[in-house]
């Protein structure tokens, strides 16, 4: 575990400050529509893992959301 390989099969989340396995790759845009911020602003997309694509998608549905409450 605390020897990470240059392996491309094993992606850690994107996300500043998490270490987790990923398990989802989202385009930056979409990424950048919710609360998540990267460790890398310049990749095109992001992987995320369990935890933060559940956050994702939470952000990204109350973002769409918002047009139907107000
Ligand atoms: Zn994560």
């Amino acid at each position: 575990m605390a020897t990470p390989k240059h392996s491309t099969s094993a992606k850690t989340c994107d996300v500043a400050g998490c270490e987790k396995e990923a398990e989802r790759s989202i385009s930056l845009k979409q990424v950048s529509k919710s609360s998540l911020s990267l460790k890398n602003p310049d990749a095109k997309s992001a992987h995320l893992c369990k935890d933060h694509y559940k956050t994702f998608k939470k952000d990204t549905k109350n973002d769409r959301g918002l047009d139907k409450v107000y």
